[in-house]
């Protein structure tokens, strides 16, 4: 039985409870077009975040099973299986296997939800819906992007084409787990790759259901496989692998640099790097403060904060920041239901996991330490029903440079930094930061905007907007949130090499 995206957006928390109750989970590895158990022999167990109840023990790939996935990977790409298929045949197998993943909205919602605990309707709408438009967008690449003619002289033809890079090794986190895979899998599959995905430990099951759907669309055997396992096992191992032609890693900063070393240390591949953030909303003193406000609140407190382009430092003048924190406890309040993921009311789930609830508790109490002040929130919530459910929170009074100012918190934690300066000291403050991830300004004054926007040090930045995107424009950070940007057609240069092939017409 399939269901729409509409019809599952209209669901109830019982049906969605009767739903998960009927769900099985594949737990084993993908590789080479079929499941398979995983030599190490070893597991880990996914715990629901929404009441910690386990969901299943799930297979963990060793350095052997990365090794089987990436010389499966390796012997499609070297065969033509995939690469060599016309431009139209490879478009018409991704195009269907983006229907299937809508076709299979419910249970890959599910699996999402459950697993991570993103709110049931978010899952169906962003994670699943926006990853097949993904696929569907890059299978269209195919046949309308075209290569190069250099301006030889007439003695001379030199063409210049786009190469695939061969296997690329896939990294990604657990907050948009097939989002984000899909910003990787649509463009280095359309362009002929072959592929070795590492989901999260968080979210292995919801990766390994959407290889399984690659190869019922029709996409050959080895051309997508996927491995969970323990990053410094199964992502060291990919890192490392001399056959691994790239990683392409989002994920944290740190482990972003471990990706370099492993290169650097094994064959010198490629490594682009999406990180986090700790990005700011610059409300400069003539904003619309209500609307600023509204995007403040969802600029942190959307997906439970576990968002790498959270907004999670406004950076706001201090004529309108009491106006400003009024507004955005009464939108919190208003809208930020927290509760089951499986109940569409729900506005903010729990955090991932444990050790994750634990790391945001340890800033908030960090800020209160140096200085800042509770404004909202501030503790653990809803304990009794098992979860790692956390409040909306707002520390006020924080100093830019402190702790809470400069990490990445990556859960539902504003940190409000006030300035009483001109515009110079709020973008000063603004770019104070090892991240350049998104930034954010908001003002009246449309020459202000645009001269701010120019010198902030984001990838991307809003002007009284905030989390404004589409598969259309690239993503990607300055600074210490790396190098390489995923979505848009730019991406598909991530994937390719040039060649120049020049020929004598003397
Ligand atoms: P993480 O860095 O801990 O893990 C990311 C991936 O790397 C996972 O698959 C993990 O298993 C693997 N990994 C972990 N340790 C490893 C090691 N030693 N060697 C090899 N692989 C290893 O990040 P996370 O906790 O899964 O996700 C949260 C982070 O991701 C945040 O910092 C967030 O900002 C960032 N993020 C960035 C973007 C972006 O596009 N810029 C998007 C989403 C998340």
């Amino acid at each position: 039985m399939t269901y729409t995206i509409e019809e599952l957006l209209a669901r109830s928390h019982d049906e969605w409870l009767a739903a998960a109750a009927k769900l099985s989970f594949e737990t084993r590895l993908f590789i080479d077009g079929a499941f398979t158990d995983a030599a190490s022999g070893d597991s880990f167990t996914s715990v629901s975040p929404r009441d910690g109840a386990v969901l299943a023990e799930v297979q963990a790939a060793g350095a052997e099973d990365v090794d089987r996935a990436v010389r499966s990977a390796r012997a499609a790409f070297e065969d033509g299986r995939w690469r060599d298929l016309a431009p139209k045949e490879r478009k018409r197998i991704l195009l269907r296997w983006a229907g299937l993943i809508r076709a299979n909205a419910e249970e890959l919602a599910l699996l999402d939800t459950l697993e991570m605990g993103k709110p049931i309707t978010e899952s169906v709408r962003i994670d699943v819906d926006k990853a097949a438009e993904t696929i569907a967008w890059y299978a269209e690449t195919l046949d309308k992007t075209y290569d190069e003619v250099a301006p030889t002289p007439g003695d001379a033809l030199a063409l210049i084409t786009r190469e695939p890079l061969g296997v690329i090794g896939a990294v990604v986190p657990w907050n948009y787990a097939l989002l984000i895979a899909s910003w990787k899998l649509g463009p280095a599959l359309a362009t002929g790759n072959s592929v070795v995905l590492k989901p999260a430990e968080q979210t292995s099951l919801a990766a390994l259901r959407l290889a399984a759907l690659a190869s019922e669309a029709g996409l050959p055997d080895g051309v997508l496989n996927v491995v969970p396992g323990r990053g410094e096992v199964a992502g060291q191992a990919l890192g490392r692998h001399p056959e691994v032609d790239k990683i392409a890693f989002t994920g944290s900063a740190e482990v972003a640099r471990l990706f370099q070393v492993y290169a650097g240390e094994s064959n010198g591949k490629q490594v682009a790097v999406e990180a986090g953030g700790k990005s700011p909303q610059l409300v400069l003193a003539d904003a619309d403060v209500e609307a600023a406000a509204s995007a403040v609140a969802w600029g942190i407190f959307y997906n439970a904060g576990q968002t790498c382009n959270a907004g999670s430092r406004v950076v706001v003048h201090a004529a309108v920041k009491e106006q400003l924190l009024d507004a955005v406890r009464r939108i919190t309040a208003e809208t930020f239901r927290v509760g089951d993921p499986l109940d569409p009311a729900t506005v903010m789930g729990p955090i991932v996991d444990e050790g994750q609830l634990a790391k945001i508790l340890g800033y908030i109490e960090r800020g209160r330490q140096d200085g800042a002040r509770v404004l909202l929130g501030g503790g653990r919530t809803l304990t009794e029903s098992g979860g790692t459910f956390v409040e909306p929170t707002v520390l006020d009074g924080v100093d830019n440079a402190s702790v809470v100012g400069q990490e990445e918190i990556f859960g539902p934690v504003l940190a409000v930094v006030s300035y009483d300066g001109d515009v110079d000291e709020g973008v000063r403050l603004a770019n104070q930061s090892d991240f350049g991830l998104v930034a954010s300004v908001w003002t009246r004054d449309v020459k202000v905007a645009h001269r701010t926007a120019r010198r902030l040090r984001a990838g991307t930045v809003w002007i009284n907007t905030f989390d404004a995107s589409d598969v259309i424009t690239p993503f990607g950070g300055f600074k210490a949130t790396g190098a390489g940007r995923d979505k848009s057609l730019h991406a598909l240069d991530a994937y390719t090499a040039l060649k120049t092939t020049w020929i004598d017409l003397s």
